[in-house]
């Protein structure tokens, strides 16, 4: 009989392989991966913290320019109401300019960047321009009724319309599941992508994040 292959063997690989996840160029950067209402907001809040690195995360940028009634707000918030995602080309120029407002920093929590292969790309291209690159993909796995739940809850707490409506909450999910789910390929075959139980304590998530983060 063929032997199974032991699912863990891949982690042993990589982990003496070319793809180590050491400091590059002095910085620690970090895609915070999972789909809507994972907790990637709530983890990177208490990862910037620890780590000392600058958050960005495109959903946030997107609400704070709808806020102030910018162009790109104004652009975003018409398929954001929808479920939508934002355009690859207006997005990965936001987030480009973002970066390049902290020369400085000692690393980055990418947060609801990338979801599109093009978006990965493109992060990938501006950070070796900067003479960096991803560290981590780090990716909260809950289940989507679990999802669905935690959306409503948050539509409440928060006042969010995209998370008050199920239909734009399902439509969420879906484009999730269709567009932003294969992006972990592109980590994975470079060896950087790593899941994590997004269920349970917040204190018990964190440290699992920060585990791969101090082994890396
Ligand atoms: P959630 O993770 O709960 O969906 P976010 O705050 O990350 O919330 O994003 C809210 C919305 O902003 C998304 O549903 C999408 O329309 C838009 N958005 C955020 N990030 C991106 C992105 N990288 N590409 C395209 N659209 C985005």
């Amino acid at each position: 009989m063929p032997k199974k292959p032991d699912k863990n063997q891949f982690h042993k690989f990589k982990k003496y392989s070319l793809f180590a996840t050491t400091k590059i160029n002095n910085m620690l950067n970090i895609v915070l991966f999972g789909p809507p209402g994972a907790g990637k907001g709530t983890q990177s809040a208490k990862l910037i913290d620890k780590y000392s690195l600058v958050h960005l995360s495109t959903g946030d940028i997107f609400r704070a320019n709808i806020k102030n009634q910018t162009e790109l707000g104004n652009l975003a918030k018409s398929f954001i109401d929808k479920g939508q995602l934002v355009p690859d080309q207006v997005t990965i120029s936001m987030l480009e300019s973002e970066v390049n407002k902290y020369p400085q920093a000692a690393g980055f929590i990418f947060d609801g960047f990338p979801r599109t292969q093009a978006q990965a790309q493109a992060l990938d291209t501006l950070l070796v321009s900067k003479q960096t690159g991803i560290n981590l993909m780090l990716a909260l796995e809950v289940e989507e009724e679990e999802l669905r739940k935690r959306l409503l809850i948050r539509g409440k707490d928060s006042g969010r319309a995209d998370d008050q409506d199920p239909a734009v909450i399902q439509k969420r999910i879906d484009v999730y599941n269709a567009e932003t789910s294969p992006v972990k390929d592109y980590y994975q075959q470079q060896g950087k992508y790593r899941g994590i139980n997004g269920i349970g304590e917040i204190e018990t998530i964190f440290g699992l994040l920060c585990a791969e983060i101090d082994k890396a």
